[in-house]
């Protein structure tokens, strides 16, 4: 069993806002000095060589904004938008596909959001049959779909299937009413088990649930029962994510602030609690930071391997796969730069209407982002370093080339989350909580603390 012995005073030390890490350098440096012909010379070189592709699709409608939400959204009872929407994006991938070299194969297909589910079957039929006409699927492909269980019917998940989804990622957040109604989100256990059946009944092979800590009136009795309900329901994964309050980027977000949040004691005692419960007798392993899986599934063995990677869908086992993306704010990356459409829903669509890329920011990234990225990779996917390894990986003297940043870990290992030799260095089990705190240590691009625009570490 894992125990988390972490105290307070350690989150109170480190708790201060940082990056995520789904990409690096991190989004807050995407710029729009880039042009897209500065850009198309780039993508025209990744395109050369026939490497794996994962192909990304964002529909941002949702009939109801849930007050937590961090997400890119359209909030919309009018589902006539779905179609027009579709078709849209249609002429988005028709003008990227003579970039891309046909030999790519989609070795992973994501439809987020938003609501995917949004969208009637009759709609994602016929982005499935878009997205046939432009990528080659390869066999093993990795297709995953965010599904709203509030307005889903079998119908939904029969659509999904026939075009080829063989995961799916529901949102659940907590089970207890109470906290429901706070976080505007009703959703009762009987509707999560109904669409979980239905997904199980089509074969979807894999079903993710994501579980958020850190809301109204949640309590280490309360969240026991959340997790008491999740347990009999046997997803084969589950993201337990720490709610990120960004109110000065997502301005809804103060409508929690009418009740309690839970105090850092609170929100690190269910920590603690969802750690020892999912891992107890091995039923899931603890996969990076915020994720947990069976031991049987590829991220647990991606973990084991040292494979897992991260990207903006958070863990993920495809590693060396480009991502190209479509849809309002999606972003796409390549090793050598990432870039983002248009964020807001009339811009993208006249900019796809018009013919044009819908570019709005982007961001090159150079010899150094590349070490320094593949560094916070490592750490916050395999929780080590080994020195010879990175220095044979990156062509450089790992040890001489971050001599200063090595440096800088002293506070960590002097509390006992991070343990160092002259070969390399490991992150301990009470580190876990702080990798975000002990990649950082290694980026070049962080801004003063109190400049910062990011969620806060733990
Ligand atoms: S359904 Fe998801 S994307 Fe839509 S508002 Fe709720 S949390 Fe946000």
């Amino acid at each position: 069993m894992n125990q988390l012995n972490v105290n307070l005073d350690l989150v109170k030390k480190y708790n201060v806002p940082g990056p995520r890490y789904t990409s690096y350098p991190p989004a807050t440096k995407f710029t729009d000095a880039i042009s897209w012909e500065q850009l198309s010379t780039k993508i025209e070189a990744n395109n050369r060589a026939p490497r794996d592709l994962s192909v990304y699709f964002h529909i941002p409608f949702c009939e109801t904004l849930c007050w937590f939400c961090g997400c890119t959204t359209v909030i919309t009872l009018n589902h006539d938008k779905g179609m027009g929407y579709v078709e849209a994006l249609g002429r988005e991938v028709a003008k990227m596909a003579p970039e891309l070299n046909p030999q790519r194969k989609a070795v992973q297909l994501h439809f987020g959001g938003g609501s995917p589910t949004f969208l009637r079957p009759v709609e994602i039929r016929r982005l499935g049959e878009i997205i046939h006409h432009y990528f080659t699927f390869s066999p093993d492909i990795e297709a995953s779909v965010e599904v709203d269980p509030r307005r889903l019917t079998r119908d939904h998940l029969v659509a999904l299937r026939e075009i080829g989804f063989n995961r799916a990622s529901m949102g659940v957040q907590d089970f207890n009413p109470r906290v429901q109604e706070a976080i505007h989100r009703i959703q009762p256990r009987e509707m999560t088990q109904q669409a979980m059946d239905w997904m199980r009944e089509l074969g979807f092979g894999s079903i993710n649930l994501d579980l958020i800590y850190g809301l109204p009136f949640q309590t280490p009795a309360s969240f026991n029962e959340t997790l008491d309900i999740v347990l009999t329901m046997k997803p084969d994964r589950l993201a337990v994510f720490s709610y990120a309050h960004v109110p000065w980027i997502k301005p809804s977000q103060k409508i929690l602030e009418r009740e309690v949040l839970p105090t850092p004691e609170t929100k690190l005692e269910v920590l603690k609690l969802v750690i020892e419960k999912l891992t107890a007798d091995g039923q899931y392993v603890y996969i990076g930071m915020d994720h947990f899986a069976k031991p049987t599934d590829e991220l647990a063995i991606a973990q084991r391997e040292k494979k897992l990677q991260r990207n903006f869908q958070g863990y993920s086992t495809r590693a060396g796969s480009d991502i190209y993306a479509f849809g309002m704010s999606s972003i796409s990356q390549i090793p050598e730069a990432y870039w983002q459409n248009e964020k807001e829903l009339p811009k993208w669509q006249e900019a796809v209407d018009a013919g044009k890329v819908p570019l709005n920011r982007a961001c090159f990234v150079t010899d150094e982002d590349k070490i320094r990225r593949e560094t916070i990779m490592r750490v916050m996917c395999d929780l080590s370093l080994d020195f010879a390894a990175m220095s044979q990986k990156l062509g450089i003297n790992f040890a001489q080339h971050f001599a200063g940043e090595l440096a800088s870990l002293a506070p960590f290992e002097a509390d006992g989350l991070v343990k160092r030799n002259p070969a390399g260095l490991e992150v301990t089990e009470a580190g876990r909580l702080f990798i975000r705190n002990i990649a950082m240590c290694f980026d070049n691009t962080l801004a003063p603390e109190g400049q910062r625009r990011h969620s806060k570490t733990i």
